[in-house]
């Protein structure tokens, strides 16, 4: 018996060659082949007579060969080969393109199983390259459900299969973990017939039911994982802050804090004091007022001797972090400093020095803070901005740099509640459900192409009101996809032909991270009147002057993305718009982009999109910041997700760390998991 973990290369058929395609796929071991499923079946089990045979349906079908297959040679590289075949309700007649196997293995007289779908024209039926097998033949590719795998150039689909035929055959699927209660409380099948039946179902319902079972599975695993980091977290012990005298800090403010920041900054001076290590995340729409929370928690950590490192995902966004803690902090004798790559290897010592020192209190930085140079004399408290941007790896990164420091994780994404447990089960959660007062919420109106003219003019009433105006595109150039409106493109129509008075900028992913920052900032100072960008911008960068936001082709967006993206504007005093323009007319489609019009509650929005489109978007995003799930690419639905977390909840709490073999093989899976995370979440 070979094992999980030898190299594909044992395998008939997979030499060095095939293995270098496989590894493409991220396929190296016997285990990787078996972990990889198919993305859908084709149900080739229908057996259905010629004459019943429907236009571009495919389906089986056994037929007589009525004459010898006839080779023409049409031109250079193409050869076509046709035959005719019969049953007993009427004839087909057959076509090949460059198929030497036919002439050989289609013999006159025989009887095959086909599979293939008839086009019909006046001049009659016809079928172009079917698969065909002798009706004695143990069936591969008819008369059974063809598993349809994720391929890469140079690799069929029938190469797959045939070897993950053969890695089952010569190896035992993955260990059960799932305890036997729990798979006899939800149906949920035994490891062993759901890893055969994903690759070769019986039926379609069979297929299902494995889907289901390895989606749980996957689930599980997952959330008993964080279960055990969370508990493992609890035994931990930080030395539990004293000192919680904030009254001028609350003095300092320009403003009175929200309600909904007042309950965070509670909850956070409560972890502070417990004398373990906090782990919470701040979760609050854009301009809930998150900077100033983590403020508090820097200005207590501060008040009790500690340094605070908050790490942003870009410079810019960092940059404006530092510049609104000094101005906060300074007054209060409490020293702030920047730390980021761009800066030059001199002024980088320069804060590294005084990190290292205790001279400096709040660090502010991008990921230059987690090199190895960056120590610190007392670190206390990590914070993460827009966490989505981070993966569990960089978090504990940071943290490794001080004695289990307190770790405050702030998300603008707003994650239904149901999904929230399950993606951030190892944190607690505190929730801004408030904006500050007097925010005008952003006023969204849904277009078609025919409001062309006024969306123009809109833009530049606002521009010569002195404001400016973001107008974002789904793709960045023409060539990905017809009709679809591209960055690059648009920026250069508007400058050309619509203002070329105004000034125009561009920004989208395929830039220069050092670029994109420049555009970006160039545009916070006013340098410019009209950004073109990508979705690159949904990142909280603040321009309080941009008032208007102009989405193309809006349909092409999730809502909560629509949703970040808006977040954009209405920063600042002056009331803001966004138009969302579509020339979809698909109802749901338009009841979406609607529903997004009549509210700005980012929760609210998040639920819906989880209703329309499933968890897939919020699971399935490499944003989500969560590891890659292997099953992911399958759709699933939110009831599994729920079960499996309740059973590994309550499982992890009767049976953690018992030695059952189930129980040691669990935890090694979530071993395995998590380890797959920390490469796969950067
Ligand atoms: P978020 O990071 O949650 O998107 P910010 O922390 O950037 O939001 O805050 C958005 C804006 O609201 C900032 O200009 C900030 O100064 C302001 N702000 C924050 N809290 C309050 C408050 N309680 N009252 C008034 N303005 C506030
Ligand atoms: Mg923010």
């Amino acid at each position: 018996m070979a094992r999980l973990s030898d190299p594909i290369t044992m395998l008939k058929g997979v030499g060095p060659a095939k293995a270098k395609l496989f590894a493409n796929l991220n396929i190296f071991t016997l285990g990787d082949l078996i972990c990889h499923f198919p993305r859908g079946y084709e149900d080739r089990t229908q057996m259905v007579p010629i004459a019943s045979l429907q236009v571009d349906v495919p389906a089986c079908f056994k037929a007589t060969v009525m004459n010898t297959p006839r080779t023409a040679h049409i031109r250079k590289g193409l050869d076509l080969t046709k035959v005719q075949v019969a049953d007993h309700s009427g004839r087909l007649s057959l076509t090949f393109f460059n198929n030497r196997y036919v002439t050989d293995n289609l013999i006159y007289g025989r009887e095959y199983i086909f599979y293939g779908a008839v086009s019909g024209d006046f001049i009659g039926y016809n079928m172009t390259n079917p698969v065909f097998e002798a009706p004695d033949s143990q069936p591969v590719t008819t008369r059974r459900i063809l598993p349809i795998y994720p391929l890469t150039a140079g690799l069929t689909n029938a190469a797959v299969l045939k070897a993950v035929r053969q890695a089952l055959a010569v190896c035992d699927p993955p260990a059960e973990i799932l305890p036997e209660e729990v798979r006899r409380q939800y149906g949920i099948l035994p490891a062993e017939r759901a890893y055969f039946a994903i690759h070769e179902p019986r039926d379609m319902a069979e297929a299902e039911q494995a889907k289901k079972r390895l989606i749980f599975e996957e689930f599980f695993v997952f959330s008993a994982g964080l279960s055990l980091m969370r508990a493992s977290r609890a035994e931990k012990k930080a030395p539990p802050y004293t000192n919680f005298n904030m009254r001028p800090f609350y003095a300092a403010l320009p403003f009175t804090l929200t309600g909904a920041q007042q309950r965070a900054v509670r909850d956070i001076l409560q972890d502070l004091g417990s004398g373990a290590p906090m782990n919470r995340l701040v979760q609050g729409d854009v301009g809930s007022g998150k900077t100033m929370v983590a403020a508090a928690a820097a200005y207590c950590a501060a008040q009790n001797g500690k340094q605070s490192a908050l790490m942003a995902p870009t410079e810019i966004l960092a940059e404006q972090h530092f510049a609104s803690l000094e101005r906060l902090f300074s007054p209060l004798g409490i020293t702030v400093a920047l730390l980021t790559g761009s800066m030059t290897v001199k002024q980088k010592k320069m804060v590294r020095e005084r990190l290292l020192s205790g001279e400096i209190q709040v660090v502010v930085g991008t990921h230059a803070l987690l090199t190895d140079a960056t120590q610190f004399c007392d670190l206390g408290l990590v914070i993460a901005d827009e966490q989505h941007r981070f993966g569990v790896a960089q978090r504990s990164k940071l943290s490794a740099k001080g004695e289990d420091p307190n770790l405050l994780v702030m998300s603008a994404t707003p994650i239904p509640r149901t999904l929230a447990l399950l993606m951030y089960g190892d944190l607690e959660v505190s929730i801004l459900d408030e904006l500050p007062p007097g925010r005008e919420p952003v006023e969204t109106f849904l277009v078609g192409e025919a409001y062309r003219a006024r969306i123009n003019a809109f833009i530049r009433k606002h521009v010569s009101e002195g404001h400016q105006c973001f107008v974002v595109c789904p793709a960045v150039e023409e060539s990905e996809e017809l009709g679809i409106k591209a960055a690059s493109v648009w920026a250069d129509t508007l400058q050309q032909t619509v203002f070329p008075d105004l000034r125009i900028a561009l920004l989208h992913g395929q830039m220069k991270g050092a670029e994109k920052e420049a555009a970006m900032a160039s545009f916070a100072r006013g340098e410019a009147d009209v950004m073109v960008a990508t979705t690159v911008i949904e990142v909280g960068v603040d321009v309080p002057n941009a008032t208007l936001m102009v989405i193309e082709d809006a349909d092409r967006f999730g809502l909560s993305q629509l949703h970040q993206l808006r977040g954009r504007v209405g920063r600042g005093k002056a009331k803001s718009y966004c138009i969302l323009t579509s020339h979809n007319r698909n109802p749901e489609t338009l009841q979406r982009l609607k529903a997004l019009c009549k509210t700005t509650d980012g929760f609210k929005i998040a639920e819906e999109d989880l209703k329309l489109r499933g968890p897939g978007d919020f699971f399935g995003s490499r944003q989500s910041g969560l590891p890659t799930f292997r099953v992911a690419d399958l759709s699933y639905d939110l009831t599994t997700l729920k079960q499996a977390q309740e059973a590994s909840a309550r499982w992890i709490e009767d049976h953690g760390t018992s030695d059952a073999p189930e129980a040691k093989a669990l935890r090694s899976r979530i071993g395995e998991l998590f380890t797959r995370a920390e490469g796969t979440m950067n």
